[in-house]
């Protein structure tokens, strides 16, 4: 086993190692080109006391990306110190690009009570399921392949030969949509970002939630 897969068979062994969230973290993933990054924003514009987490990344920033905005466009050497550093709640490889969450930006998130939007990838899903963390996983699906093939060249940002990666793990990716919690086929926009919406409101409204609160009135 190389150091990498060391200190990501680590984050799967190690149980709940970050301060509980206050607020809900949902945790977003599909397959490149599914329309993730779309949904959130949209559901950030209806929500936005939502806030969302800014991943790491070594990936080469695409036209109209901001650094510390879309991501924190780092190098590989600085990745890798973070990995040593233990710095990161989960972390990947995803099409030839490292990906990660700082542990240490969860905690800032989730230290005031605010929801959290988390997009990763399955991988860095299953490292927080791994983790025991209290999150709600959702899968955004493409309506078909064909559709996602289409949107990865009309999108305009990645080569040929990056959309053929995407596309041949997109395989791979489906195939752990059974494990979330929520799946939303992402076909017409619209009615797709109501459902994520509707999730959301949804986990809000949870019994377990609520209870706490009607508790604290004397209600219950
Ligand atoms: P992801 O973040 O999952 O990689 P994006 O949100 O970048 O995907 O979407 C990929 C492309 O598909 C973008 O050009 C986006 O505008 C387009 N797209 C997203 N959702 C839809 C949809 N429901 N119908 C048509 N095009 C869509
Ligand atoms: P893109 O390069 O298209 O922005 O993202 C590629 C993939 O990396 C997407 O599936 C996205 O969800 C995933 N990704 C983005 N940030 C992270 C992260 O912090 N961790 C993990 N594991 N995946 C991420």
């Amino acid at each position: 086993m190389n150091r990498e897969q060391d200190s990501q068979a680590r984050i799967l062994e190690e149980s709940v190692t970050i301060k509980p969230c206050q607020g809900i973290l949902f945790v977003l993933s599909a397959p490149s080109g599914a329309g993730k990054t779309t949904l959130g924003r949209l559901l950030m514009e209806r929500e936005p006391k939502l806030r969302h987490s800014i991943s790491y990344t070594t990936r080469v920033m695409r036209p109209r990306e901001q650094n510390g905005i879309d991501y924190h466009f780092i190098s590989q050497e600085e990745f890798r110190a973070m990995i040593d550093k233990g710095e990161f709640i989960e972390w990947a490889s995803v099409h030839d690009n490292y990906y990660g969450t700082a542990m240490a930006d969860i905690e800032h998130l989730c230290a005031n009570g605010a929801d959290v939007l988390l997009d990763i990838d399955v991988q860095g899903a299953q490292q927080l399921r791994a983790r025991s963390l209290d999150a709600v996983f959702v899968f955004i699906a493409p309506p078909n392949m064909d559709v996602l093939r289409q949107r990865l060249q009309r999108r305009d940002s990645d080569t040929p030969d990056t959309i053929k990666v995407r596309m041949e793990n997109a395989f791979k990716e489906m195939a752990q949509a059974p494990v979330y919690d929520y799946i939303v086929i992402n076909d017409k926009l619209a009615v797709a970002a109501e459902a994520l919406h509707a999730i959301v409101t949804a986990e809000r409204c949870r019994a377990l939630r609520i209870l706490p609160l009607l508790a604290q009135l004397s209600l219950v």
